[in-house]
């Protein structure tokens, strides 16, 4: 199986190539979908974290055979590439490959702390920094995503990047209350490139209790003259 692959579905609305350097996610999200998909357990999936077996030997392999090429490689779908300090030296060590193979990279994740020690290296090679923000709430993130770090450092990192001139884009998807989501608009649609805005799949408990239509137009209302794509799964409750 190659290590840089083409996601399916959903997930090609985030990019058109995508890579996991490890498997298992520490942050512990309530919503994740990668367990299941995985046929592990919530408990293994955040306990259990480990580096695929000869991935950069294969990584160097791929990334020369893909050399020069344009399109996006996310990091990452199934995991969160700056989860710990030593999933971060991993992740440093994939995007050096990438930089000596003249590759395209956006990263995504969690812990914008961490990720800023490659913010230099980003802003070389003119790729993007994402970070998924979904709460302002520092109660609901402990409720929701309970081992990833506190929403004022991903905000943080968000500032520190646009302030070096890094495009940066906020992935704000599942949105669990909207009242939250809308408050991350306010607080940084000066500081983002990008937003990329869904809504949450799988909790019908919460799923249903939301007015998609009216959060929609509030989404239009607050993003009115910046750059953002409204995700399939929301965009079909225009009217
Ligand atoms: S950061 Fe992403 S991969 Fe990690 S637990 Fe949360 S949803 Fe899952």
């Amino acid at each position: 199986m190659s290590i840089i692959y083409q996601p399916s579905g959903k997930a090609l609305e985030y990019s058109p190539l995508a890579c996991n350097l490890v498997i298992g996610c520490s942050h512990g999200c309530k919503y994740c979908y990668c367990p299941s998909i995985m046929h592990t357990s919530q408990n293994d999936w955040r306990q259990k974290v480990y580096l695929r077996k000869n991935i950069f030997d294969q990584l160097q392999k791929e990334a020369e055979r893909m050399r020069g090429d344009k399109r996006e490689i996310l990091l990452s779908f199934m995991t969160d590439c700056y989860q710990s300090e030593q999933v971060a030296e991993y992740t440093r060590t994939a995007l050096k490959i990438f930089e000596a193979n003249k590759l395209n990279v956006q990263v995504l994740t969690k812990n914008g702390k961490l990720a800023s020690r490659d913010f230099p290296t980003l802003k070389r090679n003119n790729w993007k920094f994402g970070s998924t923000i979904i709460f302002r709430s520092e109660k609901l993130r402990a409720e929701w995503e309970p081992g990833a770090p506190p929403i004022e450092e991903r905000i943080a990192a968000v500032k520190e990047a646009h302030g070096m001139g890094i495009y940066t884009w906020v992935s704000m998807e599942p949105v669990v209350d909207p009242y939250e989501s809308l408050s991350i608009i306010d607080e940084l649609k000066d500081y983002v490139t990008f937003w990329k805005v869904g809504k949450i799949n799988h909790y019908p408990i919460v799923e249903k209790r939301i007015d998609w239509k009216k959060f929609l137009e509030n989404v239009e209302l607050a993003l009115d003259g910046k750059a953002f794509y409204i995700k399939k799964d929301l965009e079909k409750y225009r009217g």
